[in-house]
């Protein structure tokens, strides 16, 4: 049995039935995925029966619990789109999860996830490769542009899954810092949603709740994210600038990390300059504090810079260019980030070149081996002959002989004569 694949798609809501609870959703589509992948509309098409049979939508690929199953699948077919179900919700009875899921679904935030087993799929290295293309383009399933490393042919569908159903705030987050670009995107807007309804209320957390706490070397180097995800809620209690009263028990309620997310909460010089820098409207600054907020923010900051000996910059509104000019290492950061992404992009395109260098090589490789059995036939060829003109001289050999004795019995015949 082959391994399941699990692939997720931001869900493409086509028609939502509020009474009833189901919607109607591209589940997946041909479009290139992040493993540089395709799946062909039609490879659902052959197996989908056996799906039908048993069509439950889940959270989260768990099947460890009843209460996973959230809805079920009402439909489900292909068209030259992809892959389409109508689902309907198990709301309001009593699944908690299925009611948050629904929500989620209904406001067009959710992801929706195929779990199914391949059992056909032919990859750049095979030769119906670059037929299928040819088709697909054709077809207009995929465009010129897209260069999938493989193509599913034939899948089953197994379950379908939403993903990311977070039943508390701190999994929202997690999905935020997370690596999976799908899950952070919504669940960024998950967060928006949360935060809509409540009204935020960012306060100024004062230098006297940690007090003199020791420093850092002044040189350490400061990775607020780092520290951030690091930290729990209560460390941040102790790490930031500001807390949003609102949300006290949530990480996405702190902003404006400078201390270590350890005890004793060490301060840290350049974290320090990067809270001066925000507060100070560097790279778009705090948004939503109030004014008086930020000048006891400010006040917080001034006794960190006498720890550390340093003058404070004034509290006034700064140019952009100003602020590049006091803070230069926060905008260089950001060029980096960039050309990260660009040496991100670079290592993608230069994959693909490798993937079709390889196939050419594989290619030379199979003319080397053809000519290797060509030579090899030759080679066969030249023995056989060698081997028949070996017998043959050694037919003419005997011949010769035959001839020389012929001479020889001649001449004895001659002698005989002329005694
Ligand atoms: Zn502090």
């Amino acid at each position: 049995m082959s391994k399941m694949i699990e692939k997720t798609y931001k869900a493409q809501i086509k028609s939502i039935d509020h009474e009833r609870h189901r919607v109607v959703v591209l589940v997946s589509d041909a479009s290139l995925d992040r493993d540089l992948e395709v799946i062909v509309p039609r490879a659902w098409e052959k197996r989908l029966d056996y799906y039908r049979q048993h069509p439950i939508l889940l959270s989260s690929h768990d099947y460890s619990d009843l209460r996973k199953q959230i809805g079920k699948a009402i439909n489900t077919w292909v068209d030259n789109k992809g892959l389409w179900q109508e689902f309907e919700y198990f709301v309001g009875e009593g699944n908690s999860e299925a009611d948050w899921a629904w929500k989620l679904a209904e406001k067009g935030i959710a992801a929706y996830s195929v779990g199914f087993i391949s059992h056909k799929a032919v990859t750049k290295f095979d030769d119906e490769y670059k037929d299928l293309i040819d088709n697909l383009i054709r077809e207009g399933i995929i465009t010129e542009d897209q260069k999938p490393l493989r193509v599913f042919l034939d899948v089953e569908l197994l379950e379908t899954s939403q993903v990311l159903v977070p039943a508390n705030r701190n999994a929202i987050q997690r999905a935020i810092n997370g690596e999976d670009p799908i899950a952070k995107d919504i669940a960024q807007k998950i967060k928006e949603e949360i935060m809509n309804k409540q009204q935020e209320n960012w306060v100024a957390i004062p230098y006297s709740r940690h007090g003199d706490v020791p420093k850092a070397d002044e040189d350490t180097r400061w990775d607020g994210p780092g520290e951030v995800a690091a930290a729990d809620v209560e460390d941040l209690k102790m790490m930031c600038l500001f807390e949003d009263k609102n949300n006290l028990d949530i990480k996405a309620g702190y902003k404006g990390p400078h201390h270590l997310h350890q005890r004793p909460y060490r301060v840290v010089w350049n974290g320090v300059r990067a809270a001066m820098a925000a507060l100070l409207g560097a790279r778009g600054g705090f948004a939503n504090i109030p004014e008086d907020e930020k000048k006891k923010a400010y006040n917080h900051l001034v006794k960190h810079y006498q720890q550390f000996d340093k003058e404070p910059p004034e509290l006034r509104e700064y140019t952009e260019e100003e602020l590049k000019e006091m803070f230069p290492e926060f905008y260089k950061q950001k060029d980096n980030e960039k050309s990260f992404e660009e040496v991100l992009g670079k290592i993608a395109e230069s994959y693909l070149h490798i993937a079709e260098s390889l196939n050419s090589i594989k290619q030379q490789l199979d003319d080397i081996s053809k000519s290797i059995n060509d030579i090899k036939q030759a080679i066969r060829d030249f023995s056989a002959k060698q081997a028949e003109h070996e017998a043959n001289a050694g037919q003419e050999k005997s011949y010769i002989e035959l001839i020389l004795n012929e001479i020889e019995e001649q001449n004895k015949m001659l002698r005989e004569v002329f005694k």
